[in-house]
């Protein structure tokens, strides 16, 4: 007997949410699961791929957060597959506002309120915890190996309009003039795309521009952030691979492409005056540390555009046709608009993805 043939699903997007959704779909057995992206984790990085810019550290508040955290946890362990993605740490959190109590974090390992002598620069509130970061290129070139390990598949393409795909399929883009196979289901991962795809075109859809600075420091281990009177958000961010990334700043509707000097300098500075370990230590030992004694250790000023979303992100099933003039109707499970939590949300996400996803197939 002919063993039954998988459902096909495409995911449109290889950012951290398109890329996780596939592999949690793909890993699950009996379905086929092909990604159209127009930009891939391993290509240079791009203002149109808000993940690649991400610092990333993980705060998980939310039900979707926390089971990320949970995953990520298990990767992180010693022997635990994925260890080499991320850096376990200690993060320190200082407000300039009292906090209410219990701390949203306070289910997070080793969590614990800072005394008022350990809090700085006239701080009025702060907490500490374990939690893991990222170290992004690695983790997303990861998820893609184990996506293809998997027998998932990718094609490059810019998709116009969700049509293309539901009559096409994924390999039109791969220049298969008969699409092939009947695509079963579409799962839309497009981040900041949303908006401007057709059929989609989520006008909920928004930038909120984040500014960084990579810098190389092996010798910080564990991270900080500092939330200001002001909003201004300064982090301190190390990577397992020695990196730190430090920020930031959040730019409601601000499309700008490029890292603007006058903010790079205002972040150096700011994340000094945080964190003074940042110059080395040999430095410190002489005399104080400058934002100049900084520039050395640059690797590289970027920006990234968060995906944010009027309403929080959309995770829901809507059905379009799969032909012109068909009356089979093909769902598409939306997965965007994560915002400043893409990395912390995507397992979480993506399990939601994949029961909407489950449920609506068996409705054909
Ligand atoms: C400075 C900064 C710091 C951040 N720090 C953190 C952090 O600490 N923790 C955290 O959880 N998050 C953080 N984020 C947020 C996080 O980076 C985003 O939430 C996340 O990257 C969004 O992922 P995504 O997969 O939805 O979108 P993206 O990464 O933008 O991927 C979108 C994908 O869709 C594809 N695409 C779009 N339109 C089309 C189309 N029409 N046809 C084909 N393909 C298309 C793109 O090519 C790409 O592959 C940070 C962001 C910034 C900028």
């Amino acid at each position: 007997m002919a063993a039954p043939s998988k459902k096909q699903i495409v995911v449109l997007g290889a950012g951290v949410v398109g890329l996780t959704t596939a592999l949690k779909i793909q890993e699950q057995g009996g379905y086929q699961v092909i990604i159209i992206a127009d930009i891939l984790p391993s290509d240079p990085k791009s203002i149109r791929y808000c993940s690649h810019w991400a610092g990333a550290i993980i705060r998980p508040e939310g039900e979707v957060d926390k089971e990320t955290f949970k995953v990520m946890w298990e990767m992180s362990a010693p022997e635990g597959g994925a260890e080499g993605c991320f850096l376990r740490e200690r993060q320190t959190e200082y407000y300039c506002d009292k906090q209410d109590e219990p701390h949203p974090l306070a289910h997070m390992p080793d969590f614990r309120y800072l005394n008022d002598d350990e809090l700085i620069l006239g701080t009025a509130a702060g907490v500490e915890y374990t939690t893991v970061t990222i170290d992004i290129p690695i983790y997303l070139n990861y998820l893609l190996s184990r996506f293809l390990a998997q027998g998932g598949s990718i094609v490059r393409g810019s998709v116009q309009h969700i049509s293309q795909v539901t009559e096409g399929g994924a390999y039109v883009f791969a220049g298969v003039k008969s699409g092939g196979a009947t695509v079963d289901a579409i799962i839309v991962c497009v981040g900041i795309g949303a908006r401007f795809l057709g059929g989609v075109e989520d006008k909920d859809i928004y930038p909120v521009r984040g500014q960084s600075v990579l810098l190389r420091a092996p010798w910080i281990r564990s991270g900080r952030v500092l939330l200001g009177k002001d909003g201004t958000l300064t982090y301190v961010i190390p990577r397992r691979s020695g990196t730190v990334i430090i920020g930031g700043t959040k730019d409601v509707d601000d499309w700008y492409p490029a890292p603007r000097p006058e903010t790079a300098h205002d972040i150096l500075s700011r994340s000094l005056a945080m964190c003074p370990e940042l110059v080395p230590q040999s430095i410190r030992d002489q005399r104080a540390p400058t934002v100049e004694d900084l520039v050395p250790l640059v690797i590289e000023e970027g920006c990234g555009l968060r995906p944010a979303r009027k309403g929080g992100f959309r995770l829901e099933v809507e059905w379009y046709p799969s032909e012109h003039g068909q009356a089979r109707k093909v769902p598409v499970v939306h997965n965007y608009g994560h915002g400043g939590g893409g990395f912390e949300g995507s397992w979480g996400s993506a399990s939601v993805a994949l029961q909407l996803l489950e449920k609506a197939l068996a409705q054909t």
